[in-house]
């Protein structure tokens, strides 16, 4: 079996995820990709989206990600992001609320100016991805 490769997702705030990990699915900009150890290096920029990987034991785990890249070498995969959240530490009820909010700024976007439209989508994208981290298995 290949070695454990280590995982890194550090955003300005704090470090979300420092552990090894068996396998490592990333939301790339340019599609899914996943790391497994001993692959080519690459960087790229990811998606708001869902990193999904196997910690040491094989569990199965879910982190939300927004405005991040990617390092991967290859035995570490490290991730960059302005935003990041384990599965386990998102609050669903402050999602949904976002996810309100957002719609009625869409909702009352022809009086308002485009910039509003492109973030109020941005953070409707977040609060739905949010809510789909929450409910993988
Ligand atoms: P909100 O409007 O609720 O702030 P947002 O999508 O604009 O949502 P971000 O800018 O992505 O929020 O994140 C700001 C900070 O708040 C980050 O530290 C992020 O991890 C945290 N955060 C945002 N939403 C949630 C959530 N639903 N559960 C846990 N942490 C969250």
């Amino acid at each position: 079996m290949a070695d454990n490769i280590r995982l890194e997702v550090v955003t300005p705030e704090k470090i979300v995820v420092s552990e090894a990990a068996q396998i490592v699915m990333s939301p790339g900009s340019e599609g899914e990709f996943g790391v497994l150890d001993g692959h080519t290096p690459f960087l790229t920029t990811l998606k708001t989206g869902m990193i999904r990987y196997k910690d040491s034991t094989g569990a199965e785990r879910a982190v939300f990600v927004s405005g991040g890249f990617a390092e991967a070498l290859p035995d570490r995969v490290t991730v960059l992001a302005e935003s990041a959240e384990r599965r386990k530490d998102i609050n669903v009820d402050r999602a949904k609320a976002a996810l309100a909010r957002a719609e009625d700024r869409i909702g009352k976007s022809l009086s308002d100016n485009e910039i509003d439209v492109v973030r109020a989508k941005a953070a409707l994208l977040r609060a739905m991805t949010r809510l789909s981290v929450v409910q993988t298995r």
